[in-house]
């Protein structure tokens, strides 16, 4: 880059000279250097801010959770390979190994041998998708990360798609497997799944569980996914207030292999939506939920059996005959379980709240 400054004599453009001693009034008197130095707490201040920030030696970490898929993970990482060395970013390749019990690992720990940019983790056993995707968010070291499935299923070629959309102003940008290859099965609950998801929670697009994603540093350190809330990471993310994108991605059958999620994904997905709400929504205040439908439970139970003790008192009615009797019973009863699980609630919030732990079993730098 040319120099603008020539005219300039080059001691005038150094502010100060290093060796320069300092002006009088600055000099520190052998009093002053024995009080506690304010300057200090400040440096000490600043470095540990800069600490905070490090470390940000990677561009991009691409995050691979795997479960069982030694046939797909050569192909995956040739694929990754040839747009990673077009894309001209310091980058790593994280593999979380969630606990397979076929040749995975080995096969990962063969391209190692050949490659400084892998780094694998192994489990243990297996603790699902979302744990892998966790403890990959909590070693990953890039300032942007992609994640992507590992049954080639995603194609690493939308890579840079992704990243150029994410400039356009996003912290996250989901991909959109706009023509999906998957049964029938799958494709329909998971349409439904995507736009129960999209109602009750307000973020709007059009597939929440894409394993293609591109994120900004601070969103993977700032969200916990943990059980099976991978499917919604926009949710947790959005109601974060992060910007949320989406982009229409390839999307190719499984070609070896099977899918490790059987039905069984559709209920538990429902159930963690419940979970996402709950705990995103509510995990600090419960009682603000569990009180108001039972307060609302133990009001109706307490006006039906007043007005039925009233005509009971006028002698209207007999109230061994009236099953509405029970029923006004039946919801104080409720009522007040409600409002107990909700203080309940409100105790455990207030106490420390304890995180998952994942036993790693292999951290291969
Ligand atoms: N996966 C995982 N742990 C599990 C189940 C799956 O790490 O317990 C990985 C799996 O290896 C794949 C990704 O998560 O890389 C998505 O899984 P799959 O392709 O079976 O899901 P589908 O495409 O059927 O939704
Ligand atoms: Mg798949």
């Amino acid at each position: 880059m040319a120099d603008t400054n020539t005219d300039t004599p080059l001691e005038q453009q150094e502010p100060q000279h290093p060796h320069k001693p300092p002006p009088p009034q600055q000099r520190t008197t052998p009093r002053q250097q024995q009080r506690p130095p304010g300057g200090q707490q400040q440096q000490q201040r600043q470095v540990q801010a800069v600490q905070q920030n490090q470390p940000r030696w990677m561009d991009l970490t691409v995050l691979v959770p795997l479960y069982n898929e030694e046939e797909s993970l050569r192909e995956l990482y040739q694929q990754l390979r040839g747009t990673l060395s077009r894309m001209n970013m310091r980058y790593e390749l994280l593999f979380v190994d969630d606990g397979s019990s076929d040749r995975s690992f080995q096969v990962l720990r063969d391209l190692k041998r050949h490659d400084n940019h892998l780094k694998i983790i192994r489990f243990r056993r297996n603790y699902g998708k979302s744990a892998a995707l966790s403890v990959g968010f909590e070693k990953a070291q890039g300032n942007l990360l992609v994640t992507l499935d590992a049954d080639l299923q995603d194609d690493p070629a939308e890579i840079p798609a992704l990243k150029r959309k994410l400039d356009e102003g996003f912290d996250l940008v989901s991909g959109w497997k706009k023509v999906r290859h998957d049964p029938l099965t799958k494709t329909i609950p998971s349409r439904l799944f995507n736009t129960v998801t999209s109602l009750l929670t307000g973020i709007r697009i059009h597939d929440f569980n894409c394993g293609l994603k591109i994120y900004r540093r601070d969103v993977v350190k700032s969200i916990k996914v943990y059980g099976e809330l991978h499917r919604y990471i926009p949710v947790l993310a959005g109601w974060e207030g992060f910007r949320i994108g989406e982009l229409v991605v390839r999307h190719r059958p499984r070609k070896y292999g099977k899918t490790k999620f059987g039905v069984g994904r559709f209920w538990r997905g429902f159930l963690d939506l419940l979970t996402t709400i709950f705990t995103t929504r509510y995990f600090r205040r419960p009682l603000h939920l569990f009180g108001l439908w039972g307060l609302l439970a133990v009001l109706t139970g307490v006006v039906i059996d007043g007005w039925l003790v009233v005509e009971w008192y006028l002698g209207l009615t007999s109230l061994g005959n009236r099953p509405l009797f029970l029923g006004g019973i039946l919801l104080v009863i409720v009522g007040i379980q409600f409002i107990s699980i909700g203080l309940l609630g409100e105790m455990i919030s207030k106490s420390q709240t304890a995180h998952e732990e994942y036993v790693i079993k292999d951290f291969i730098r």
